[in-house]
């Protein structure tokens, strides 16, 4: 299962949640005051993707250019 960030909209707390894709923050609660219902960020899994995929496509076009 992904692993979604969350930060706590009561004390600023951010943290990891694994849970389904599916799932919302309805269920969460904040692990350092308990405050349910945290702010939904992007999952640093998200975050690095688009980055390495930008490289990788850069790669491949070169390669298919040559190809071509
Ligand atoms: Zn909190």
């Amino acid at each position: 299962m992904p692993i979604y960030e969350y930060r706590c909209t009561g004390c600023g707390k951010e943290f990891e949640v694994i849970q389904k894709p599916t799932d919302g923050p309805d269920g969460i609660a904040c692990p350092s005051c308990g405050k349910a219902k945290p702010e939904k960020l992007l999952s640093s899994c998200c975050g690095t993707s688009p980055n390495k995929a930008e490289g990788a496509t850069g790669d491949s076009s070169c390669g298919t250019r040559r190809f071509s």
